[in-house]
């Protein structure tokens, strides 16, 4: 059996025809990666504009991350919930004590932290809000994006994400992302449980909400004795320039679901935090995951929290989010490719003119690879653009010329 692959064509054509095609990836295909550089199998250095989604936010392979994972994995990598572990513990203490809350549920992937979150509201509204047995309800948001489980997308708006996966789970009402007026009537309902939001659409194509917006919400909520629900898995942990991107508002949210960065990208991590009176409503036996809260996951996501916070990886995403946009503005101004940037931090898009599906937007991503940069469009003419965060500012000039130099070669 062949055991490596010797060019990008191989690779495709071995993903082509035994893997599932549940994604259309750009074909570049990567072996090896770098704080913020990727390299492909033909040795081809790329700087990264995807950073897995903003996974990657503390940089690949981070040598302190690494370390911790190697030095966890000669340890003890998994024994269940059946038993305590010596790690667990410790990474919860310190997630508690990041974020300031009093308990925390460590899963894997980001849309098992959803699902953690909405069983623990219904929960919490059955038991503490008096919500008539199986009638809650939970508030999304159009355009949402939470993950790809069958109940996360019952309250999706997209029909790519629900068209031929129903019948679909009941217990969801969207109202309009960013309208405070489709809030306060929401909520209102007496068996709303939870609001269920993202601080800024990343997937969609990083909407970001009206200032006061979240503000808002989260009156909105206590006034109605609703939790607010913040999925916070791409936008948080340094992304937009504050370790939450609820912290640019002064919320905080009754449940915080955490993803991603947690492991800066290692291996998957996920977190749900909530006070006593929240996370308690779930007892033993009814929630878990064989591989949620493993002590090689608690050793890695402390070790990944440390590096965001020793790097002050918040503060240069603050910083070189503001260069990012001027730099992109500029470029506006010279060609009408581009009809505008939009972000916080480091968690960018530029919407390109161009058809709904977005052909040229998919162009222009295959430019940028050739010149040495990689960004995938999420939706359609929208292309999300996010380095990893140990970007340094002449990096970051060197990515913003290669977006310039593609962009005005389809001008
Ligand atoms: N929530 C948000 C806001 C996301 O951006 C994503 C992934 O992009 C998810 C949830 C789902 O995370 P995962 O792919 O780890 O299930």
């Amino acid at each position: 059996m062949t055991t490596s692959i010797s060019s990008s064509r191989q690779a495709i054509e071995l993903e082509n025809r035994y893997g599932a095609h549940n994604y259309h990836p750009l074909p570049v295909v990567l072996t090896r990666g770098e704080g913020v550089f990727l390299w492909d199998v033909e040795g081809k250095r790329y700087f990264d504009f995807l950073s897995a989604y903003s996974a990657v936010n503390q940089g690949h392979c981070h040598p302190r991350i690494i370390h911790a994972l190697i030095e966890q994995a000669k340890e003890l990598t998994l024994v269940s919930r059946a038993f305590y572990n010596d790690k667990l513990g410790l990474a919860e203490k310190y997630v508690c004590e990041t974020f300031g809350y009093d308990k925390a549920l460590f899963m894997n992937s980001g849309a098992e932290a959803n699902e953690t979150a909405i069983k623990l509201a219904r929960k919490w509204g059955y038991t503490k809000k008096g919500i008539p047995d199986n009638q809650a309800v939970i508030v999304a948001a159009r355009r949402n994006f939470h993950g790809r489980t069958t109940t996360i997308i019952s309250a999706s708006s997209d029909p790519s994400a629900r068209k031929g996966f129903g019948p679909f789970m009941p217990g969801f009402e969207i109202v309009e992302y960013d309208s405070i007026p489709a809030l306060e009537k929401a909520l209102a309902n007496p068996n709303v449980c939870g609001l269920w939001i993202e601080p800024i659409q990343g997937e969609a194509g990083v909407y970001v909400p009206s200032e006061g917006y979240l503000k808002a919400a989260e009156h909105l909520c206590r006034k109605n004795n609703v939790l607010l629900m913040m999925d916070e898995i791409q936008t948080g942990i340094a992304r937009t320039g504050k370790m939450l991107a609820s912290d640019h508002e002064g919320v905080r949210p009754d449940i915080l679901i955490l993803g991603k960065a947690l492991s800066g990208g290692v291996l998957p991590v996920s977190v749900v935090l909530a006070d006593d009176d929240v996370m308690l409503v779930i007892q033993p036996g009814e929630h878990g995951s064989t591989f949620g809260g493993n002590p090689l996951a608690a050793a890695v996501c402390i070790a990944a929290l440390e590096v965001v916070k020793d790097e002050k990886l918040a503060d240069n995403a603050q910083r070189l989010g503001i260069v990012f946009r001027e730099r992109m503005n500029n470029l506006i101004r010279k060609t009408s490719l581009i009809s505008l940037v939009r972000g916080k931090g480091l968690l960018n898009a530029i919407v390109i003119n161009d058809t709904p599906q977005g052909e040229t937007a998919w162009k222009l991503c295959l430019k940028f690879a050739e010149h040495g940069l990689l960004a995938k469009p999420t939706h359609g003419n929208i292309i999300r653009l996010a380095p990893p965060l140990v970007i340094t500012e002449d990096q970051l000039h060197e990515g913003c010329d290669i977006i310039e130099k593609s962009v005005l070669s389809l001008s």
